[in-house]
C-alpha cells in the first residue's frame, strides 16, 4: 500500500468504522461542516472509502460541496486525477499505436506501389 494520499484526501477526514474490521471511512469534511463528524461518519451519504475514485464520486454530487465551495472552485477540484484515469490514458495510448502500426502499413504499401 502506497502511503502517498491521494488528490482528494485533504477534502476528508478518516473516521474509524463502527466494527474494527472495517476499513477506516473518508468523512467528507464539507458535509461534517453542515452535520458535525459524529453525525456524518454515520451518514451513508457523507463518507465513502477512502480512495480517490470513491472520494470524488461522492464530492460530485455533494450538495454541501457545492453550497459552500464556489462553482469554479469546484470545477478545479472535480478536474483531479484518480489513479483510474491514468488507467484509462495508458489504454488510450496503446489504442494509438495500433493506430500507428497501420500507418506504417500504408506506407509500406505506397512504398511497393512506387
Ligand atoms: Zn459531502
Amino acid at each position: 500500500m502506497g502511503r502517498k494520499q491521494h488528490n482528494f484526501r485533504e477534502f476528508f477526514t478518516l473516521a474509524d468504522p463502527p466494527k474494527k474490521t472495517s476499513n477506516r471511512r473518508a468523512v467528507c469534511n464539507f458535509c461534517i461542516v453542515e452535520y458535525t463528524l459524529s453525525v456524518a461518519s454515520i451518514r451513508n451519504d457523507c463518507f465513502v472509502s477512502n480512495k480517490a475514485k470513491l472520494c470524488r464520486g461522492h464530492l460530485t454530487k455533494c450538495i454541501n460541496f457545492k453550497n459552500q465551495v464556489p462553482d469554479k472552485e469546484r470545477e478545479e477540484i472535480l478536474a483531479r486525477k484518480v489513479p483510474e484515469d491514468n488507467k484509462k490514458v495508458i489504454k488510450k495510448q496503446k489504442i494509438n499505436k495500433g493506430k500507428n502500426i497501420n500507418i506504417v502499413e500504408d506506407d509500406s504499401d505506397k512504398k511497393y506501389y512506387n
